[in-house]
């Protein structure tokens, strides 16, 4: 066990670091608004943000930065999967926009279970940064029991038919294609009856509708599917695997916690501490703050930790599973946590929201108050990442 980088790890976090330097543009990273973990303050959730976002994606992806651990031959630069987390950690510290759905959920999927055909007409695309996914899971009757979706997909020569309705589809409005899955052989057990498809947003029949959030955010949507027509070729692996495979996208959503975005917050609350006063005395004296501040540190260093050991499990050849879940549901928890103690220790101050002149703290408090609920819903709950612990880590029976 070796806790500490390599010579050739500390160079590649500083050649990132260099790069981020003079790439983003100035202040930004202190200006952001984002809540770590919450989706309702996501840099992505507005037109001109995202556009920016895919600009700066595409010098990501000259760089190969974009797909950094994949072969070579998919257009990656074949570095290891710590390296891909030193990346994923300054990125998020610095808070620029990194990989989205396309390169950390669906391109790695493909490239385990695609077909050749899949590999052909998607990997290169998506490593160039050229092309956004939204996922299609959830739909009105089917969130955490995803076995209950009803969206159909029924063979048509060489085409597929979608029918149905999927919902909380984040930045659907925004991205090209949906991620999705659809039911395509209603008589067969639950988990063996779905397959993934990639489908293109302008395709006719597809309709999508905003629904705005608890912080005021466009941020996801509800999509209708009317006699959707997808090639064949777009079925992502094999007919009916639908559902493994998004187990194993579901694990890399989960490993995808924007780590560094927690420390940089907590950073910035610590020097509010440090420069605020309360009755007459530094705020930084008082031993709730002191014992508050103590303890959010030690959860960021957990969080941090189960982050590196993902990584190196990856570099071992291993899938973390049991692991994503351990760290999806550590990092969104300290998402609920630190708005917690942000609000706590601000007192009635903390009420104020940003946009207003007395507002402390830039008025973030009150809106991670609203925005880490999302955190711990959003790619499964916090209670189906305890049942999942529960029995793929400690073998307990399926309740
Ligand atoms: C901000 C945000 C963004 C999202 N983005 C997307 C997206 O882009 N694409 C997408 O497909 N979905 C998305 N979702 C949907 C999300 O995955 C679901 O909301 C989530 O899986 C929960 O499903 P549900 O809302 O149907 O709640 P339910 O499954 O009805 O759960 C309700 C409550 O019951 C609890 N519960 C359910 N089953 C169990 C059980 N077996 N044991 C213990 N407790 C249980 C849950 O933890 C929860 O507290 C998003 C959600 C949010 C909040």
């Amino acid at each position: 066990m070796e806790f500490k980088f390599s010579e050739q790890e500390e160079a590649f976090k500083k050649e990132i670091e260099d790069f981020l330097k003079k790439e983003l543009p100035a202040g930004r990273a202190e200006m952001s608004m984002h809540w770590p973990g919450g989706y309702g303050s996501m840099e992505a959730a507005s037109k001109e943000v995202l556009e920016a976002a895919f600009k700066f994606r595409r010098k990501l992806a000259e760089k190969g930065w974009l797909t950094i651990s994949w072969p070579k031959e998919y257009g990656g630069v074949e570095h290891s999967y710590m390296e891909q987390a030193i990346y994923d950690e300054r990125i998020s510290y610095y808070r620029a926009p990194g990989m989205g759905i396309a390169t950390g959920i669906a391109g790695p999927t493909i490239l385990r279970f695609g077909t050749e055909e899949n590999k052909k007409d998607w990997i290169a695309p998506i490593a160039r940064g050229e092309i956004e996914m939204w996922l299609g899971y959830s739909e009105p009757n089917a969130g955490s029991d995803l076995a209950g979706i009803q969206t159909t997909a029924v063979e048509d020569g060489d085409d597929y038919i979608i029918n149905g309705q999927k919902t909380w589809s984040t930045i659907a409005h925004l991205a090209n294609y949906a991620w999705m899955i659809a039911i395509t052989d209603p008589n067969a057990p639950r988990h063996r009856n779905a397959s993934l498809f990639i489908v293109d947003n302008k395709s006719p029949g597809v309709t999508i509708r905003p629904l705005i959030n608890i912080v005021g955010v466009h941020s996801f949507n509800e999509v209708f599917f009317d006699n959707v027509r997808v090639p064949r070729r777009n079925m992502v692996g094999e007919k009916n695997m639908g559902f493994y495979y998004m187990m194993t996208a579901l694990d890399f959503e989960r490993l995808m916690v924007g780590v560094g975005g927690f420390r940089r917050l907590f950073e910035q609350f610590v020097e509010y501490v440090k420069q605020s006063q309360r009755d007459g005395s530094p705020l930084g004296k008082n031993p709730m703050v002191r014992k508050k501040l103590a303890e959010i540190a030690v959860k960021i260093e957990l969080v941090y930790l189960f982050f590196w050991r993902t990584a190196s499990m990856l570099d071992k050849g291993l899938v973390p599973s049991v692991e994503s879940s351990v760290l999806k549901l550590t990092a969104t928890e300290l998402s609920r946590a630190l708005a917690d103690v942000t609000m706590e220790i601000m007192g009635p101050y903390g009420q104020l929201m940003g946009g207003t002149e007395e507002a402390p703290f830039r008025g973030m408090a009150p809106r991670g108050y609203l925005d880490c609920i999302s955190a711990t819903i959003g790619a499964g709950t916090s209670e189906i990442q305890r049942n999942i612990i529960a029995m793929r880590g400690l073998g307990l029976v399926k309740k």
